[in-house]
């Protein structure tokens, strides 16, 4: 009874559709990784995102760790992170034992600080992953064309910004490739999945043929190379495509969830609040976490779990962390990471428990 009365960070938002296509898969047998909803789902998803190709995955690392290997990333390469970000992006360079090299974030949209990259470009460097973080956007135009410039990949992690938007144009379409994440918090969800959507039909074969095993098409257990089972199921899929379908109306909940918040907390802002989620003007921000920037962010979590209300302080710097430890110095992504903290965004979330959660802050801070 205790938990149900918590308001959770993050809640999927399932319905009858999801159960209607789960019973559909159970009943054909199709559970496994072959059957019609997974080419579906990808045919949906990549569409969505405005790009021809999509290979679905079992999770969002192994998105990222596959379109690395495909790209024949491995030792002695390096590839440009933000600091501040899941350690996903960091670890599935690591994988493939190449070196992740970090940079600070910018202060305004709180993703890497785009005017930063250029310095940490050496002859080893191969990719940058530009992570959008908690749904807005990247500054991508000085990112691809920095890329252009020294003939890098751009791999858009994307895990927190399906459907979010630069210039207009959707994440995932913006690099060489998007890597998306269907965990059960994330924006739509097929419990565990990830999807690499890309323009490069070569490079989607390459994806394809890593993701099972390198196993010939034409020649059963002839396998050129080592690769993965990195498959998603049919059941996954099929709930993936029911998730689709309701993805717009999902983003348009989380928007008015964040302007909720954001009007109930602007005039707080140059107090004790320092920021709330921001939106730059070439963005389109889906909030996958709506979150906000205060000094006494540890006082304020304690306060809220309390009153039975979840948050999540934000993500460590990769350059913190025992794995990736170096002595670099990274301000907006240290503070960022020390006054950050996600307030509950699920779709499911009721505009009087919005208000709820605004009302307690207000009185935490007064
Ligand atoms: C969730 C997430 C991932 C990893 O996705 P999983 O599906 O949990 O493996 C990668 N990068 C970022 C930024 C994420 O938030």
């Amino acid at each position: 009874l205790e938990d149900a009365k918590m308001i959770p960070i993050a809640e999927p938002n399932l319905g009858e559709e999801e159960l209607e296509n789960i019973i559909d898969v159970v009943k054909s047998s199709w559970i496994s990784s072959k059957g019609r909803y997974i080419s579906k789902f990808e045919r949906e998803f990549s569409k969505y995102c405005e790009v021809k190709q999509g290979v679905a995955v079992s999770n969002g690392t192994v998105a990222l760790h596959l379109v690395l290997k495909s790209m024949g990333i491995g030792k002695g390469d390096e590839v440009i992170i933000p600091s501040l970000t899941f350690i996903a992006t960091a670890n599935a360079v690591s994988y493939c034992n190449a070196k992740p090299i970090f940079v600070d974030s910018h202060p305004d949209y709180w993703c890497m600080d785009s005017e930063k990259i250029k310095e940490k470009i050496s002859d080893k460097t191969r990719a940058i992953i530009p992570v959008h973080l908690y749904g807005h956007p990247c500054d991508m135009d000085t990112i691809t064309d920095l890329a252009d410039d020294y003939g890098l990949y751009v791999i858009e992690d994307a895990a927190e910004a399906h459907g979010a938007e630069y210039k207009g144009r959707k994440t995932g379409s913006l690099g060489t490739v998007g890597c998306f994440s269907f965990y059960g918090n994330k924006l739509i969800t097929t419990g565990e999945g990830g999807m690499c959507v890309t323009n490069d039909e070569e490079l989607a074969d390459r994806m394809r043929l890593l993701r099972d095993h390198a196993m010939s098409d034409d020649n059963t257990y002839w396998h050129s190379t080592i690769g993965f089972n990195y498959r998603m199921t049919n059941l996954q899929a099929a709930i993936g495509v029911a998730q689709l379908k309701k993805i717009d109306g999902f983003i348009e909940r989380k928007r008015k969830i964040a302007n909720r918040y954001s009007k109930g907390l602007n005039d707080l802002i140059g107090g004790d609040l320092i920021d709330i989620h921001p939106e730059m003007s070439w963005a389109k921000c889906v909030y996958w976490m709506y979150s906000i920037l205060l000094e006494e962010r540890d006082n304020l979590a304690k306060v809220l779990e309390k009153k039975e209300i979840d948050t999540r302080p934000f993500f460590y710097p990769m350059h913190y962390l025992p794995p990736y430890k170096n002595n670099e110095k990274f301000h907006v992504a240290e503070r960022l990471s020390k006054v950050g903290i996600n307030l509950p965004s699920s779709t499911v979330l009721k505009n009087k428990d919005v208000d709820r959660i605004v009302q307690v802050i207000r009185e935490a801070l007064s």
